[in-house]
């Protein structure tokens, strides 16, 4: 081995040993850029994140109470402090039924089964609102509040508490009252002159006192059916306002739903037969052993009696609405009205032929103004009030409506109201009776088997 070679091994060593230490060297600052520096930021960030939401809290208007699992009060913001009247340091560790106070406009309590915190608290699943809920304050003040409430649940899917957002809406209710008594006084005041144009077209267009030429008739057809038009938009506004502050009349009395949509379908087979439509009835019908007639067993068909009590005005105009918009969105075929029910619910069907309901309109049909918008619909005219009304009218009653739908084949709307048995359809009649002798206006009338 010469000198020269021995200087190259010992440089290659020195490279190679050089090289080495340079390579540990980057991959220790870069274990300190991964072991520290993400450290100090995680520490930051939740400092940060803790920070932020401390200043939401306090700043936000919302009232924002956490309950934890055994319902003490755990987290209240300043703005739940401003609504409740209750002082953060008061509230905290209380339960919340002695801070969060519902109550419904006439100051009674919520019952269990309406307060949304208790539904949580007895069955949680989703998120509970309730938009006309009203709160006792801690100074004995009731104030309208919007409530919202949403379970909490730990990583194993175990109910944890609640969180509960409130909002002081009285601002809000007083516009939407005077909202409301805008539209119904409006609609109400211009009724009157658009019965008045109705009926003189109505006289115009009666050969008995008027005589005009077919040009003329054609126009006032045409101005007659407008005018019908505007008059059933100004009666749609005006009840709505009023179902909506609580105004609707009401004077619900015993009546068999059978024999009411029996008489009811006589009237509107007209309006069926002008378009074509066949219309069928039916009625639930139940075998029934008559044990009058031995052990032997023989059957005989009864027509069951389905008692309800409700207004029948109101009924009628549910039905008819119903049927009205059955005949106006099916071209062709039938429309059936039916009952059914069991012991507890009468259960009445209008099912039709016609266009059918987008699956994604389905959740909105029943909003006030909702109209379903594509080319079927599109020419046919409408308010959007008229399902809305129908579900208030339907709710005064502790009913419930709601649809299933084919989109091409057709719709069937479904109402379930509580059916009262023979014995307590007994009971109502008597003290019907009772209230006709006192002299009262309405007098019930007798049901066949109830005599
Ligand atoms: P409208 O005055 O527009 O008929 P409604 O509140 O009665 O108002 O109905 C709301 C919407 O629901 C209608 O615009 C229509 O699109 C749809 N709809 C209601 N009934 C039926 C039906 N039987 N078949 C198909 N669509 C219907």
């Amino acid at each position: 081995m010469n000198i020269e070679t021995l200087i190259n091994i010992v440089l290659g060593i020195i490279v190679v040993v050089l090289g080495i230490l340079l390579t540990l060297k980057i991959r220790g600052s870069k274990d300190r850029v991964h072991s520290q520096k993400p450290g100090i930021n995680l520490e930051t960030n939740l400092r940060d994140e803790r920070l932020k939401s401390g200043i939401i809290l306090n700043a936000i208007e919302d009232g924002v109470v956490l309950i934890d699992r055994d319902g003490a009060i755990q987290l209240f913001n300043p703005g739940a402090a401003v609504i409740t009247g209750w002082s953060e340091d008061e509230a905290r560790k209380l339960e919340y039924k002695s801070v969060i106070k519902l109550v419904n406009d006439r100051g009674e309590p919520y019952s269990v089964d309406l307060n949304p915190l208790d539904k949580i608290f007895a069955s949680p699943s989703t998120t509970i609102r309730d938009n006309n809920a009203n709160l006792l304050t801690r100074n004995g003040k009731i104030i309208p509040l919007s409530i919202s409430v949403s379970p909490l649940f730990d990583d194993k899917k175990i109910f944890n508490g609640a969180v509960a957002i409130i909002r002081d809406v009285t601002k809000e209710r007083i516009e939407e009252k005077q909202r409301s008594e805008f539209i119904s006084t409006a609609s109400h005041e211009m009724r009157t002159p658009v019965a008045a144009i109705e009926g003189y077209l109505a006289l115009a267009l009666n050969d008995k006192v008027s005589t005009i030429d077919s040009r003329a008739r054609d126009y006032l057809e045409k101005a007659h059916d407008s005018t019908q038009h505007l008059g059933k938009l100004f009666q749609d506004l005006l009840t709505s306002a009023k179902a909506e502050d609580g105004r609707l009349t009401s004077h619900p009395r015993l009546i068999d739903l059978g024999e009411f949509m029996e008489q009811l379908s006589n009237d509107l087979r007209f309006i069926a037969d002008k378009k074509g439509l066949s219309l069928e009835f039916n009625i639930g019908s139940s075998d029934i052993i008559d044990a009058t007639l031995g052990a032997g067993g023989s059957h005989k068909v009864i027509k069951p009696f389905y008692y309800i009590k409700v207004d029948p005005d109101r009924m009628r105009e549910v039905i008819t609405n119903l049927f009205d918009n059955a005949v106006k969105y099916t071209d062709q075929g039938k429309i059936t009205l039916g009952l059914t029910g069991d012991n507890q619910i009468a259960q009445l069907y209008i099912k039709d032929t016609g266009v059918g309901i987008p699956a994604e309109d389905i959740p909105h049909l029943f909003q006030k103004f909702y109209r379903v918008d594509n080319s079927a619909t599109r020419t046919i005219g409408g308010t959007g009030l008229g399902l809305y009304i129908c579900r208030r009218i339907v709710e005064l009653y502790q009913g419930r409506i709601w649809v299933e739908s084919n989109m091409g084949k057709g719709s069937t709307f479904f109402i379930n109201l509580p059916r009262l048995s023979t014995g307590q359809a007994k009971i109502e009649q008597e003290k019907e009776s009772v209230t006709a002798a006192a002299g009262s206006q309405y007098t019930p009338t007798p049901s066949p088997v109830l005599q």
